[in-house]
């Protein structure tokens, strides 16, 4: 008799097949026979016996099934005690603190090489990337922070040349979301003859540059010029157009950051967060002074070491971060149609990552968190500046605390999915059932489409029934972390909300439109979902296609795929083409 195969099995095929195929004589009994301790009495001992330790369950660990033991989770005579054992992440020096307090908060082990076994462990989460290795050895009950091939939209010179080529296979009227960019040195001569054309079309008008290390972060090595002479050249940089006439508020230039959760490749299927953060430079914009960071750059990294970030900035107040939602609000103040701002985004993140998806392997078990830096400019046009994967999760200020719902929401998200297991889907296919019939009891039994059964703030969201048109629909969010309310509600000083009249003038965003009706924290809970809140049919089953992802986990809202035919057409292969029909026809609604 072979003894049962733990790397691959759920305990409850590893009991099951203990009970009926396997005599206890025969198998070894291992040093690590920790995890029978919790067992029912006697058990234990029967499994030590049988020579069998049970790796650590996992099952999806929200919080509320964290603590309640759902008995439905349970095979039929599985033993309780299997599911009493907490799960188990992994970290190194470089995973952020707030990662490893979100999971020991909801009652997860850290894992300790010292003490268990090798693969006992449900999530590995670090900054860096995983070896190809290590993403074939994943098991089923594991999950990696990371998807391997990600770095083809992260390294600044790899997104421009993706996204050019996807300009040239799907049009630049799509692709035209990110500044016009040159990747040194291979387009030297191109950028040159691109500077001397413009400054002869300008005349006297100047024109901006923008020169960006590749491969940095934090606004590291980075040069803004108008002068060809200041220009120096370097290997391994981009230069781009530089976006000179970015929305301000109060003076000040800020960009958005946007957290993008892709819970796999194979097949497509992309959130995006409905909270975010907005960061300001801390100097007013002034184009006629290059130099100075503070007012030409955002990071956050830059300007909380500028001797402006403590005062009290007009409008923007002290600090140099606003929430996605106090953003929005603000523009609906002015009258601005956001929730066209925010479909264009989610339009330009899904572009985005259909450069890279095809060419991505297939890897099972992981899932990338990204963050999308955007700039509007006072036309209200969003620019993609880059993709950061790791995307900083440190708690700087009273404003970041938003992150710990980030990482919680990330949790709920990867397990309400299941473990992904791309390319192995049939084996574990009972176990992401069972997680998934979890999660839906854990929401209390309502399906998706019932949206969401969270406590608190209520807001109107937009949803997309079949035909497109937008029904509302009342649901709410949950930014249930009370401390983080009353730090937020310190820090944006109300008081500083208001424009002077002076400051309208200049900081207006020069393109008003429709005004939006809703006045609440966080717009919209989707754009895109076709599978409208008003049927009563689970929205999962889309069609034959097969399953549609869960449409919402805290604040990741599902963008994609985001209809029957989108659905289709990321099944069994990419369908790029069909998809950017699909898409192209939704910017035509929203341009109509
Ligand atoms: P890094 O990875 O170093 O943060 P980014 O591309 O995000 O590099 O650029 C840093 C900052 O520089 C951005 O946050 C933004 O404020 C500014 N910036 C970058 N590119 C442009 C651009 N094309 N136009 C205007 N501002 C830009």
């Amino acid at each position: 008799m072979r003894r049962p195969d733990l790397c691959s099995s759920t305990p409850t095929q590893v009991l099951g097949s203990l009970r009926t195929t396997t005599p206890a004589c025969t198998l070894n009994v291992p040093s690590e026979a920790n995890y029978t301790e919790q067992l029912p009495a006697g058990l234990g001992a029967r499994l030590q016996e049988a020579g069998v330790s049970i790796p650590p369950w996992r099952g999806r660990p929200t919080s509320t099934l964290e603590k309640k033991r759902k008995p439905h989770l349970m095979e039929e005579d599985e033993p309780s005690g299997a599911l009493l054992k907490p799960l188990v992440f992994r970290v190194d020096e470089t995973t952020p603190p707030v990662v490893q307090s979100v999971l020991l908060e909801r009652g997860w082990n850290k894992f300790d090489e010292q003490e268990q076994n090798a693969e006992d462990w449900n999530l590995y989460w670090r900054t860096s990337s995983f070896r190809m290795t290590e993403h074939i050895n994943v098991k089923p009950w594991q999950q990696l922070n990371h998807h391997p091939g990600t770095t083809k939209l992260t390294r600044k010179d790899c997104l421009a040349k993706h996204l050019k080529h996807m300009r040239r296979m799907y049009g630049t009227s799509l692709y035209q979301f990110i500044p016009l960019t040159f990747v040194m040195p291979n387009d030297y001569t191109k950028f040159v003859a691109e500077y001397f054309q413009e400054r002869q079309m300008l005349g006297t008008k100047r024109s901006y540059w923008i020169c960006k290390p590749a491969e940095l972060s934090r606004g590291r090595g980075i040069l803004i010029f108008s002068d060809f002479k200041d220009f120096i050249v370097d290997d391994m940089y981009i230069v781009q157009k530089y976006i000179s006439n970015p929305l301000l508020i109060g003076r000040y230039k800020c960009d958005l950051r946007i957290y993008v959760c892709v819970t796999g490749f194979k097949p497509l299927t992309i959130y995006v967060y409905q909270e975010g953060l907005v960061r300001f430079a801390t100097e007013k914009f002034d184009l006629s002074n290059l130099q100075n960071d503070y007012a030409h750059l955002t990071n956050s990294s830059i300007n909380k070491s500028g001797a402006s970030y403590e005062k009290i900035k007009e409008v923007i107040g002290h600090g140099c971060k606003w929430t996605l939602s106090r953003f929005f609000s603000y523009l609906r103040s002015w009258d601005v149609d956001d929730l066209l701002l925010w479909k264009k985004i989610h339009c330009m993140v899904i572009l985005t990552i259909l450069a890279i998806a095809p060419s991505v392997p297939s890897a099972a078990n992981c899932f990338e968190l990204f963050g999308f830096d955007i700039l509007i400019d006072d036309s209200l046009k969003p620019w993609l500046l880059e993709v950061n994967c790791s995307p900083a999760l440190t708690l700087d200020c009273s404003t970041d605390v938003l992150k710990r719902k980030l990482v919680h929401d990330i949790i709920d998200l990867i397990y309400l999915n299941g473990p992904r297991n791309e390319g192995r889907e049939t084996s574990n296919a009972t176990h992401r059932n069972a997680n998934i019939d979890a999660a839906k009891s854990d929401r209390g039994g309502l399906d998706a489409h019932d949206c969401l059964p969270y406590e608190s703030l209520s807001f109107t969201s937009r949803m997309y029934n079949k035909d497109d048109s937008v029904v509302e629909k009342a649901v709410s969010v949950h930014p249930k972390a009370a401390p983080a309310s009353q730090l937020e509600g310190e820090m944006s000083g109300q008081e500083d909300f208001h424009l002077s009249t002076k400051e309208m003038a200049q900081s207006k965003p020069k393109i008003r439109s429709r005004h939006t009706p809703h006045k609440t924290l966080m717009p919209y809970a989707s754009l895109f979902q076709s599978h409208s809140c008003k049927t009563k049919t689970s929205p999962r089953v889309l069609s034959d296609h097969g399953k549609a992802p869960d449409p919402q986990a805290g604040n990741f809202v599902l963008v994609f795929p985001f209809n029957e035919a989108t659905l289709g057409a990321s099944r069994n292969g990419l369908n790029v083409k069909r998809i950017i029909q699909e898409l192209q026809k939704l910017m035509n609604k929203q341009h109509s």
